[in-house]
C-alpha cells in the first residue's frame, strides 16, 4: 500500500513523487486529467532561473492603465470577474510596493538559486536529460525607452546574482539571423535551457516512476482529513489514509489549505501559447518579446509561442484578441513563420506576492503544500520536489521556509 498521497501530476506533483521515491516512499499520485495536463502542459518551456521579477513590481503602478486599456497589451482583465478578483487584486497592488516586491523578489531569487541544484537528480538521468536544450534566453525590448524602464529591475536581478549580457541591436541579429530588425535592446541570461517539449518529459519521467512502483489514479481528490497519524484522502467517494499527503493541484489548491486550516489568497494568471508546426528550425534559443510579454521557444515539434497574462479565473472560454496578439506579434517578429495550428489556455496558480506555498499546513505537519509556482513551475520543479521530501523526511531544507508559508496571508 502506498504510504504518501500526492494530489497533482504536474511538474510539481511528479517532481515531488520523484524525490520522495528516491526516498524510498510509496507514492500514490492523484490527477483527474493524466499527467502534465495542467499549466504543466503548455508553457514555454524554459528553466527560467533569472525570472525572480515577479509580475508585482512598481512598473505595474506606471504600465497597468495602459495594459488594461490597450488592445495589443499582454495584460488583460475580465472585467466580469472584477468583483470576484478585487480582494486578490487589492493585494497584488500592496504587494508591488517597493518594500514588498523587494521581498518577493528575494525569496524567488532564493528559491530560484536552488533550481538547478533541484533538477539535478532528475536530469541525471539520462532518459530525462535528452529533453533539456542548453541554450541561454534572449529577451528582447523592441523601443530603448521600455528597455530604460526595465533597468531598475534588472539592476535588483543583478544584486540578486543573475548573470547577463546587454545586447545591441546588431548583435541580436547575429545571434538570430531571422529575427525582424526591430529589436533595439535584448538580454541574454547565462546558463539558462529549455525543454524541447516538456509534456513529453513529464511523460518519460511518469513511465520511469510507474516502472518502479508509482501508483496512479485518475481521480478528482474532494477532502482531506487529518488525523493525528496520518491524513484520509477521499476522491470520488473513496477514502483511503495516508501517513502523508502532499497538495500540488496549481491553482486549484486553496480549497485544500482551506480544509487545513490555511486561507490563501490563491487565483490564477491565465496565459496561451499558439504553435507554428515544424518553424523551429528559424530560432536557436528561446526569445522573448517584453513589451509584448511572451517567449517563442524552439521545441521539437515547432515554434510555441507561450506567455500574455489574463486575469479572469477558471472560465475555459479563451480570449480570441490574445490568441491573435501571439499569432500577430510572433509573426511581426519572426517575418518568415506561417501560420500556427492550434492554440492553448492555461491556467498558472499564484499568489498575489508571486510568491509560492511551500510547506506544512496549519492543520498538520502531515499535509504538505506546493503549489502557486505562477510563471515558475517548471523551473523549481526540482527544487519543490526536494523541499517536499526533506520535509517528510524532517531534513533540513536547503533554504529557510519562512517566506513560502501559507500562513505570511
Ligand atoms: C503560457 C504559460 C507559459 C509558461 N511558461 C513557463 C516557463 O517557461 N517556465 C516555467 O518555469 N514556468 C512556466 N509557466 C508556469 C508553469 O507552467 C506552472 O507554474 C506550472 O505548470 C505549475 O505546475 P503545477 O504542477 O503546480 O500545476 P499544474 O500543472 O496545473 O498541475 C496541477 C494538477 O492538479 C490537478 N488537480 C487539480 N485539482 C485536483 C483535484 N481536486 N484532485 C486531483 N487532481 C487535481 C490538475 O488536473 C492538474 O493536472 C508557464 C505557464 C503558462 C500558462
Amino acid at each position: 500500500m502506498p504510504d504518501i498521497a500526492v494530489i497533482g501530476a504536474g511538474f510539481i506533483g511528479l517532481a515531488s513523487a520523484a524525490a520522495l521515491m528516491r526516498d524510498g516512499h510509496r507514492v500514490m499520485l492523484f490527477d483527474p486529467s493524466g499527467v502534465g495536463q495542467g499549466a504543466s502542459f503548455g508553457n514555454a518551456g524554459t528553466f527560467a532561473h533569472y525570472a525572480c521579477i515577479p509580475v508585482n513590481n512598481p512598473s505595474v503602478f506606471r504600465d497597468l492603465p495602459r495594459f488594461l486599456l490597450s488592445s495589443d497589451s499582454p495584460f488583460r482583465l475580465r472585467w466580469a470577474y472584477l468583483p470576484q478578483l478585487a480582494p486578490w487584486l487589492a493585494r497584488f497592488m500592496m504587494s508591488s510596493l517597493p518594500r514588498r516586491y523587494e521581498a518577493s523578489a528575494g525569496a524567488l531569487a532564493a528559491l530560484l538559486g536552488h533550481a538547478q541544484g533541484g533538477y539535478a537528480p532528475l536530469l541525471a538521468n539520462g532518459e530525462l536529460a535528452r529533453f533539456v536544450r542548453p541554450r541561454e534566453c534572449l529577451y528582447l525590448y523592441s523601443s530603448g525607452a521600455s528597455f530604460e524602464g526595465a533597468r531598475a529591475a534588472l539592476d535588483l536581478r543583478r544584486q540578486l546574482g543573475v548573470g547577463f549580457d546587454v545586447l545591441a541591436s546588431a548583435e541580436i541579429r547575429a545571434l538570430e539571423p531571422s529575427l525582424a530588425p526591430i529589436f533595439e535592446r535584448g538580454v541574454l541570461f547565462s546558463d539558462s535551457w529549455h525543454f524541447s517539449d516538456p509534456q513529453g518529459f513529464l511523460q518519460t519521467l511518469y513511465g520511469q516512476l510507474a516502472a518502479q512502483g508509482l501508483k496512479f489514479e485518475r481521480a478528482t481528490v474532494g477532502t482531506l482529513q487529518p488525523h493525528p497519524d496520518g491524513v484520509s484522502v477521499t476522491a470520488e467517494g473513496r477514502e483511503r489514509r495516508f501517513s502523508h499527503v502532499v497538495v500540488a493541484t496549481g491553482a486549484r489548491s486553496a480549497q485544500f489549505a482551506r480544509q487545513c486550516g490555511d486561507s490563501v489568497p490563491l487565483d490564477t494568471e491565465r496565459g496561451y501559447h499558439v504553435r507554428y508546426p515544424g518553424a523551429q528550425q528559424l530560432i536557436s534559443r528561446p526569445i522573448g518579446w517584453a513589451e509584448r510579454g511572451f517567449y517563442m521557444t524552439p521545441m521539437s515539434d515547432g515554434i510555441r509561442v507561450a506567455g500574455t497574462v489574463e486575469l479572469g479565473g477558471f472560465s475555459t472560454t479563451r480570449n480570441r484578441s490574445l490568441i491573435d496578439l501571439l499569432t500577430f506579434s510572433s509573426k511581426r517578429a519572426l517575418p518568415a513563420l506561417d501560420t500556427p495550428d492550434n492554440n492553448w489556455l492555461g491556467f498558472r496558480p499564484t499568489l498575489p506576492d508571486g510568491v509560492p506555498v511551500l510547506g506544512r499546513s496549519r492543520a498538520s505537519e502531515r499535509v504538505i503544500y506546493a503549489f502557486g509556482h505562477q510563471h515558475l513551475g517548471l523551473t523549481l520543479a526540482g527544487v519543490s520536489g526536494r523541499i517536499v521530501a526533506d520535509l517528510i523526511a524532517r531534513r533540513t531544507p536547503p533554504l529557510d521556509l519562512a517566506p513560502y508559508a501559507a500562513t505570511r496571508f
